[in-house]
């Protein structure tokens, strides 16, 4: 069996919204209560806070195909714990969810659609780092995951760490870190990269490749919708911190949302948004939450 997309998108549905026969629609709010909508909000002139809360809806750049985190439900809603994150600042600038509007990025993408202003911020698993930064400017991190390695059921290969990767086809992803990680310290791997990572799954499920590679988490929503098709190797050997990418030098911005992270933190919110999220796919309870970077 081929796992489409939409396949991948009914099995987190499923796994999310347990016990809920109502329609897609409905599903959607009840899958994560709404964050609070600030009242009154109130910002400087000329801030991007303030274009956004008087514009009253804002764009936001996020994946499509990762359960758990962002992935696009039968209705064309996006669903996880991105999605969410990126709810709960909206909603600190008085913008309700039905006023964002959701834009796919992949992983190469992201830098260049934040540069010319597709999106007001991105959050889509992606990892803050150096190089990125030279470009935009990152808030966060709200969550750190690890590179992880995806093997077909059973680990056939015996493959329990990027080492055995050598002489192997491992997939991942064009403009993604955990690709960059295997160019540069795994080059006896040989890497098929695509643009999103339910092709690099399709191309496991079809032989195509040996195993697929990238964070832990997103790895983990993939192998819920199918466990009969896939194991985790479950050994993470890189650090993947997640910011939420917005333009570089809008630094007002950036200490807004990172104020918004740590208050979601205290409020708990940012527990909830998890335990209703990957948290629900994965079984597990929300992690300590990482303290923001305000460099
Ligand atoms: N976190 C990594 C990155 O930002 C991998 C996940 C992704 O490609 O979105 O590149």
């Amino acid at each position: 069996m081929r796992i489409t997309r939409y396949a991948a998108a009914v099995a987190a549905a499923g796994i999310v919204l347990t016990g809920c026969s109502s329609e897609a629609g409905d599903a959607v709010e009840e899958a994560a209560e709404a964050p609070e909508l600030a009242e009154e909000v109130d910002f400087e002139a000329g801030t991007t806070m303030a274009e956004l809360a008087e514009a009253g809806s804002m764009t936001v750049g996020t994946k499509f195909d990762q359960p758990g985190f962002g992935l696009r439900n039968p209705s064309g809603v996006p669903e996880g714990f991105d999605v969410e994150i990126a709810k709960i600042v909206a909603a600190e600038l008085g913008i309700a969810p039905e006023d964002i509007t959701w834009t796919e990025t992949v992983s190469a993408n992201r830098e260049s659609f934040i540069m010319n202003d597709e999106v007001d911020m991105v959050v889509a698993t992606y990892t803050i780092n150096d190089d990125r930064k030279e470009q935009i400017d990152f808030a966060g991190p709200y969550y750190e995951a690890g590179q992880d390695i995806m093997v077909a059921e059973g680990n056939p290969l015996g493959i329990e760490g990027p080492e055995d990767l050598a002489g192997k086809n491992v997939c991942s992803v064009e403009g993604s870190t955990p690709a960059e990680e295997i160019r540069t310290n795994y080059p006896e791997a040989q890497l098929t990269l695509f643009d999103v990572y339910s092709k690099c799954a399709d191309a496991l499920a079809n032989g195509q490749v040996d195993a697929v590679t990238t964070d832990n988490v997103i790895l983990t929503g993939i192998v819920a919708g199918s466990p009969d098709q896939f194991d985790l190797v479950g050994n993470p050997f890189t650090q993947e911190p997640y910011g939420i990418g917005i333009p570089k030098g809008d630094d007002e911005f950036r200490a807004f949302i990172n104020d918004t992270l740590v208050e979601a933190y205290e409020s708990g919110a940012w527990a909830e948004a998890w335990n209703e999220t990957a948290g629900a796919i994965s079984g597990t309870d929300a992690p300590e939450p990482p303290d923001v970077d305000r460099y």
